[in-house]
């Protein structure tokens, strides 16, 4: 009900000038009870002197003269004497005025047992009184409480021992009641008045004090909202004033934060977003939070709302639950491996806490390429142990053959020796191939050798150093350049290798009869050097593998013809980084093979 600060003012402030009042009521009701009270025991003690109570005393015990029923006159003391009596009376009467005698306050002699003798109002009896008791027992008292309807005092007549008279005072307080009505209704009035004032000026300074609060509250709320420019300064100094500054340089340093968060976020999201792995983040309940969009690509997810971290991963067979990360160390982290379409993805998964917030966050680390690389590196090193090791074997066989008969006729050892020299010149070959191969990987990254190299004429020369072995096998071998090739630059050895190694082959796996082509041509920027052959062909499926190290399409029949499976390793490893060209294998099975060679030319400024 007096929730406002407005109410309560002009409430308070009311109560304080009503309860003024009343106490200002209550004071003067004490002052005129005071007044009353004072005014007639100081009345009592200036009359009642001791001097005035012996003369009293004095005159009560006098006899007197009084003339009989009879018409005789005669000297009487008695305690109920009318004369002695009338004479006390006069004697305090004289002190009417003084102690308010039938204005306020009645005068009464008693005799010894009580019975009124003489009565300022002529009245015959009076009222039971604690000071007429003492008065009676020989004790002179006052009377008179705050709260009594009256006051009174009695004095003993002793005459001797014995009391013989008492005078007694009695102020039934009808001046004070007066007053005090007049008093009361005056206050009554008056608080009234006052409170109808004060409830007016309470409201009035309420509203001033209340309505700049009411505006500082109004813009502290669309402060808490975000509106930070809300507030202005005041112009004059007053506590509001002062709440409103504190309030400004609240919402100031509130503005620098959201401003500072709001950077760091979106720092912070561009990081994430423009990262290599890919991040997932989960609440404590499982509910996907965030999602970069590498992320969404390795796990080829357009659609994420209903992703929830155990159905997710359930779903990608991820063999991990939100419940089993909970008690992680937020040092310590659970690896997974997991393939996706062809992509091996390491999944990496770290939970945290904040206070009551927490979660768990997911990176995926795409390790496909790692992956090739080890299964490639391994299958290397298979392949080098294997390919050394069958020339090695033969040549210990044959070594040891050669030890075990020492009497063995020379035409046996002439054969024995020619095969270990063979093997030798075999294992020679691949550990040279290796070697190139091992330099044009360094050399991809290396300076390259930049001869001038025209293209034509070393094909010329090759054509003619390899027709001897084509007309060996009845094979007809010929070279057309179509039209003039540029010179260009480069490593003019690794190209002659390159090109050694795709007419070797062409002769090598073209049969007898068979007929191996070469043409060259400048087309636009290109140079273009064709190898064709009409030999055994290769398969479709093996097509994709045939740059492979080591890989030959029938082994035996490769190494029968002296083949390591390196050359076109080699040949596409020149001619991609020391030539920036392409080399491409089209071919038929038992049709024919076409080796295109594409060399850019270098860009004319
Ligand atoms: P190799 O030393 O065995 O010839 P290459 O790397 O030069 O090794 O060739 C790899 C394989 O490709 C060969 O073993 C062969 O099976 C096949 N090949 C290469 N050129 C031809 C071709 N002109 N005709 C048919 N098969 C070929």
């Amino acid at each position: 009900m007096f929730k406002s600060i407005r109410t309560q003012i002009s409430s308070l402030f009311v109560l304080f000038i009503v309860l003024i009042e009343i106490a200002a009521a209550i004071a003067s009701v004490f002052i005129t009870v005071h007044h009353y009270h004072k005014n007639f025991s100081d009345a009592v003690s200036n009359t009642f002197t001791p001097e005035f109570k012996s003369s009293i005393t004095e005159t009560a015990n006098t006899a007197v003269t009084e003339t009989s029923a009879d018409g005789t006159n005669g000297i009487v003391i008695t305690d109920s004497s009318p004369v002695i009596v009338d004479n006390l009376s006069k004697m305090i009467l004289a002190y009417r005025d003084l102690l308010s005698i039938n204005r306020s306050s009645d005068l009464f002699i008693l005799d010894r047992s009580g019975s009124v003798l003489y009565s300022s109002r002529g009245e015959q009896v009076t009222e039971s009184s604690a000071v007429i008791d003492n008065a009676l027992a020989g004790v002179e008292s006052i009377s008179g409480g705050f709260l009594s309807s009256a006051i009174d005092y009695a004095f003993p007549v002793m005459s001797g021992s014995d009391v013989k008279y008492v005078i007694y005072l009695k102020d039934s307080l009808v001046l004070q009641k007066e007053v005090l009505q007049r008093h009361a209704a005056n206050s009554l009035f008056l608080i009234i008045v006052s409170a109808l004032l004060s409830y007016i000026i309470g409201n009035i300074i309420a509203s001033k004090v209340t309505a700049p609060i009411k505006t500082v509250s109004d813009q502290a709320r669309r402060l808490a909202a975000g509106e930070y420019t809300v507030l202005s300064r005041f112009d004059h100094y007053s506590e509001i004033a002062d709440l409103k500054e504190s309030f400004v340089f609240l919402a100031n340093s509130k503005k620098e934060h959201a401003d500072k968060e709001t950077a760091e976020k979106r720092k912070i999201e561009t990081i994430l977003e423009n990262m290599n792995d890919g991040i997932l983040a989960f609440d404590m309940n499982g509910a996907l939070t965030h999602i970069n969009r590498e992320a969404q690509r390795l796990l080829n997810r357009k659609f994420v709302d209903d992703i929830t971290f155990n159905n997710f991963f359930k779903e990608i067979n991820v063999d991990i639950t939100l419940e089993s990360l909970q008690y992680l160390n937020s040092r310590a982290s659970v690896e997974k491996e997991i393939s996706i379409n062809d992509n091996v993805l390491q999944m990496s998964f770290a939970s945290f806490s904040q206070n009551s917030e927490g979660g768990v966050i997911v990176i995926i680390h795409d390790i496909t390429k790692q992956d090739k690389l080890e299964h490639a590196r391994q299958d290397f090193v298979a392949n080098v142990s294997h390919e050394l090791r069958t020339p090695l074997t033969v040549i210990k066989s044959y070594a040891d053959m050669l030890a075990d008969t020492p009497d063995a006729n020379a035409d046996i050892r002439t054969r024995f020796l020619n095969t270990i020299s063979s093997e030798t010149d075999r294992m020679t070959k691949i550990i040279e191939d290796l070697l190139t191969l091992s330099q044009l990987d360094v050399n991809a990254s290396y300076e390259r050798p930049s001869d001038d190299i025209n293209i034509r004429s070393m094909l010329e020369g090759l054509v003619e150093r390899l027709s001897l072995s084509a007309k060996k096998k009845n094979q007809e071998l010929t070279y057309t350049p179509t039209n003039d090739i540029p010179m260009i630059t480069g490593d003019r050895d690794g190209l002659e290798r390159v090109f050694t190694n795709i007419i070797t082959n062409a002769l090598k796996y073209t049969p007898s009869g068979g007929s191996i082509n070469i043409f060259t041509s400048c087309v636009f920027n290109d140079i273009l050097i064709k190898v064709r052959d009409n030999g055994i062909g290769i398969p479709e499926d093996k097509l994709p593998k045939i740059f492979d190290r080591f890989y030959r399409v029938d082994k035996a029949r490769s190494r029968d013809k002296g083949g390591t499976g390196l050359g076109l390793a080699i040949a596409k490893q020149t001619i991609e980084t020391s030539f920036n060209g392409k080399i491409l294998i089209t071919s038929k099975l038992n049709k024919g093979t076409e080796v295109v060679i594409k060399i850019p030319l270098p860009k004319k400024n």
